[in-house]
């Protein structure tokens, strides 16, 4: 990012500013299609391939996942880059391989390992998390500095003028390692790390003891020191003392940037901050936020390969069709004029399903049909899988995580109810609304930036917005909105059209991000690298 042009488009009309080329490495626990559990692996699956596209130089390092299942399958065409490297942490010398595609203009990197060949997904199995990851993520970490260094890829290193964008928790020691590991030593000079907060709720937390082992200079305990609030306290670390892997890296990135500017306010704040917004706080000067794009290609109502019809905003035909598909699939009965309403998402706290267990009943005394698609916390499958049983012709709860079917509800829905208690960006109401399904939404974090409420008076009785928010997340409110929808739905048709169209022709592509993007790392490179 050294200079800044300007050229003219190819229809010569158009000035276009283009900015110089960066040398970008992701780092993150997932990327779509090779590994996924929620947006993370959305997001880093998709922009690295729109920055690409601009002319960046991207690489994305993340671990070869090994399940043991049909999943192992989407490794298959990366090829081992026989460099075996060694890192130094936890008491001794461990060896990393990497592992390499090249597809769509980016460099997939795979960091080799046992410890990421076992079954379950990224982060555990049916028994909880894996115990052994802090130990994991931080192979990821150390390998991610050393994979610019040493890999040859297309013939040529990255180099060390590069800019590493962390994602999460799980890469939280990047920025970390780059202050205190390589820039004392004249490495890394020139490069520069940016913390990206998808989700603050996870955080890397382990006992203080633990510091030994991350092959980090004592003298930067500090950094990752963390006193936990009480009520975070487990039994294993009830003294409270631990290390941090997210407080380190927020300490010490060149730059944080979370996935939407709803989140990256709500996080400085004591609420939404889960502990950490004081340290955010004192670092609002390079606190940015950028909401998410979505694979548009991926996600697109009029080519989607797991859809039986398509249908796009000029024809909306076979919207319909996609509903009695779904029905059919779901064993609902076959009543294309009846609303359905969907939910895609973790069965998590975060996701509000409280609210949406509270309101079931008061949901379904209406002539609707509502489907759930999810997986997580075993409570709240029993509780999807009870209902399903007592409302057979109104209620699915499909458990389980499966990217065709979520693709099929988002189009066979008419209505996607999205109660987040807090959302870092959400990308299934962006999803929804491309597939003209309207979002029901807590507003809040993301959601509140991308979901404009209905109104339909504004332009010229023309009608405005995509969908509906309410606030705060109370079963009453979720209700209220929710009944406001169904009346527009069943009374409203031209209403529910224009609703429809406007999600639809709504621009969430990455490109737009992108550019941001590129103007943040301008800044980046604009300001002196962190040194402690
Ligand atoms: P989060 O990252 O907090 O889980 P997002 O809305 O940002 O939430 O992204 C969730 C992504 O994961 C979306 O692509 C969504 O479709 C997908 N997803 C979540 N649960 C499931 C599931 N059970 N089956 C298939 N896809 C799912």
């Amino acid at each position: 990012t050294d200079r800044v042009e300007d050229y003219e488009d190819i229809e010569g009309e158009e000035k276009v500013q283009t900015r110089a080329s960066s040398v970008i490495v992701f780092v993150t626990a997932e990327a779509a299609p090779y590994s996924k559990t929620g947006g993370l692996g959305d997001v880093c699956g998709s922009l690295p391939i729109a920055l690409a596209a601009r002319g960046h130089r991207v690489m994305v390092v993340s671990p070869r996942y090994q399940h043991g299942t049909s999943e192992n399958q989407k490794f298959a065409c990366a090829v081992d880059l026989n460099c075996p490297t060694k890192l130094f942490c936890f008491g001794g010398v461990q060896e990393v391989g990497f592992f390499h595609e090249y597809r769509k203009g980016v460099d997939w990197v795979f960091v080799d390992h046992p410890s990421y060949h076992r079954p379950g997904n990224p982060y555990g199995d049916n028994y909880g998390g894996f115990g052994d990851n802090q130990f994991r993520f931080t192979l990821l970490c150390h390998a991610a500095l050393e994979a610019p260094l040493v890999l040859p890829l297309g013939g040529f290193t990255y180099g060390e003028k590069c800019l590493f964008l962390a994602n999460d928790w799980h890469a939280g020691l990047v920025p970390v390692l780059l202050a205190a590991k390589y820039r004392p030593h004249g490495v890394y000079k020139d490069a520069r790390s940016i913390l990206v907060i998808h989700n603050l709720a996870h955080q890397g937390v382990e006992a203080a003891i633990t510091y030994n082992n991350l092959g980090l200079p004592p003298e930067w305990r500090a950094a990752l020191e963390w006193v936990f609030p009480t009520w975070a306290r487990t039994h294993a670390l009830d003294t409270g003392e631990a290390v941090n892997f997210l407080k380190g890296a927020i300490v010490t990135a060149d730059r944080i940037l979370t996935v939407s500017q709803g989140y990256s306010w709500e996080i400085t704040t004591s609420e939404g901050g889960y502990g950490l917004h004081e340290l955010l706080y004192s670092r609002r000067s390079v606190l940015n936020g950028i909401t998410n794009g979505i694979d548009v290609s991926e996600w697109d109502p009029s080519s989607d390969k797991h859809l039986d019809a398509h249908y796009s905003a000029d024809d909306l035909s076979g919207k319909v069709r996609c509903k009695i598909s779904l029905q059919k699939e779901l064993d609902l009965p076959v009543r294309p004029e009846c609303p359905l309403i969907g939910f895609i998402g973790r069965l998590d706290y975060q996701k509000g399903i409280d609210l949406i267990r509270l309101a079931t009943p008061e949901i379904l005394e209406d002539d609707v049909q509502f489907v759930m698609l999810g997986s997580g916390n075993p409570h709240y499958e029993d509780w999807m899988k009870a209902t399903e049983v007592a409302y057979r012709d109104k209620f699915r709860g499909w458990v389980g995580f499966n990217v065709p079917i979520s693709h099929r509800i988002t189009a066979g829905c008419d209505i996607l109810l999205m109660p987040s208690m807090f959302e870092p960006c959400g990308l299934n109401q962006l999803y929804a609304m491309r597939y003209g399904t309207i979002p029901v939404v807590h507003c809040t974090g993301g959601l509140r930036d991308t979901v404009q409420h209905y109104n339909p008076y504004a332009d010229e009785g023309h009608g405005e917005g995509t969908g509906w928010t309410f606030s705060p997340p109370t079963k009453e409110n979720m209700l209220m909105a929710l009944r406001f929808a169904l009346q527009t739905y069943r009374e409203y048709d031209s209403s529910w059209v224009g609703l429809m169209k406007r999600g639809m022709t709504s621009n969430f592509t990455w490109i737009n991000a992108a550019i941001q993007y590129e103007q943040l790392f301008e800044w980046a490179f604009l300001d002196p690298p962190y040194t402690g």
